[in-house]
């Protein structure tokens, strides 16, 4: 890993030489809070911005994406390209950063690689930024407040000025050529270090840090505190929307009129909608709230842990924001901080 520090007066150079080649995707303020978005210059972009509404799994896995068209006569596949564009994702905070690591080991890593995800990725590149985190992050409890991959530029604010962690030849080009980078001093080395520990003791210390969590998911799995969360569960499916690793999605065919030319498409799902586990016949395999919050909780908390040696919540607390229920790992947490107090009782 390659360090360098640049002034922070050529942060818009470095992003004017992006939109040279690039769209541009960064965090913007909008009347409903903040949200990444196309920019066409540096004044739009809002790099302290707390957190956004919805994260950065859109530009990787779109809401809405055409898989091919077919000619439903023929049963053949008319065309299977997948448009991309390339782009910049400019102020990615770490857990984020860290969520789209999530994505890559499902849709990447796994058997089958999944080829529209991989030309969106592929067609990317990522530059993170350092954050203060706000009263709903606990990225640190997950092991997520800091980016080791996953990124070409990562800008660590170190007071007027950035050290900057590169990761790849093509975003280091594009840096060395826009600014004027010079090697970090020892001076540079404390400030990274003094932000670093500024950072750390600002998470909010009311939000428990409980060891051995996937153990308790399955040591409390019929605890009565499921029946209460999917009693209150509005079933509004907010929490994944919004939620930078959740990725299920359901497949549909979609025929014109006359049936003859139909598209293929994938749509955002998620598996607190009560019919996402309804199989032909009817069965539904998670037919209460109960069971559909516990499976969200279990694959962020447990089940994602097991299979992919990550926890698949990263802390991002957009879900806490979200949820009009106040369901979120954070009272998960509560929940297990009150049963080992009562234990020690
Ligand atoms: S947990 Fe909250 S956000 Fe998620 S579906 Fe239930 S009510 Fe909606
Ligand atoms: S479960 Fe909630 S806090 Fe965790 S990554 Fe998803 S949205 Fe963020």
């Amino acid at each position: 890993m390659l360090y360098r520090v640049i002034d922070g007066s050529e942060l818009p150079l470095l992003v004017e030489a992006f939109l040279e080649r690039y769209e541009v995707i960064a965090p913007v303020q909008t009347k409903k809070g903040y949200a990444f978005a196309p920019v066409d210059s540096f004044d739009q972009v809002a790099l302290d911005y707390p957190s956004t509404v919805s994260s950065l799994k859109k530009y990787y896995l779109p809401q809405r994406e055409t898989l091919f068209r077919f000619d439903a006569e023929t049963n053949e596949v008319l065309d299977l390209e997948v448009e991309v564009r390339p782009r910049v994702l400019f102020g990615a905070h770490a857990c984020d950063i860290n969520a789209i690591n999530c994505l890559n080991s499902v849709f990447e890593d796994a058997r089958y690689p999944d080829p529209y995800y991989e030309a969106h990725r592929r067609s990317m590149l990522v530059v993170g930024i350092s954050c203060t985190p706000t009263s709903e992050c606990f990225c640190q409890l997950m092991d997520a407040d800091e980016a080791r991959s996953g990124y070409d530029l990562f800008l660590q604010d170190i007071g007027g000025r950035y050290l900057v962690s590169m990761n790849s030849v093509e975003a280091a080009n594009i840096l060395e050529t826009a600014c004027n980078p010079r090697v970090a001093t020892d001076e540079d080395r404390r400030a990274f270090r003094q932000a670093t520990r500024r950072r750390q003791e600002s998470f909010n210390p009311a939000i428990p840090d409980i060891q051995e969590i996937p153990m308790l998911m399955d040591a409390f799995h019929s605890d009565a505190f499921w029946d209460e969360l999917g009693e209150r569960c509005l079933s509004c499916t907010a929490c994944s929307a919004v939620c930078p690793t959740c990725h299920c999605f359901d497949i549909r065919d979609v025929l014109d009129p006359d049936g003859r030319i139909g598209e293929r498409e994938r749509v955002w799902d998620a598996c607190t909608s009560p019919q996402f586990a309804t199989v032909t016949g009817g069965h539904n395999f998670r037919p209460t709230g109960r069971e559909r919050v516990r499976h969200r909780m279990y694959h962020k908390l447990n089940g994602f842990l097991a299979t992919h040696d990550r926890n698949l919540c990263v802390g991002c607390g957009r879900c806490v924001r979200a949820c009009k229920a106040n369901i979120s790992p954070i009272e998960v947490l509560r929940f297990f901080e009150k049963k080992g107090a009562e234990d020690a009782e």
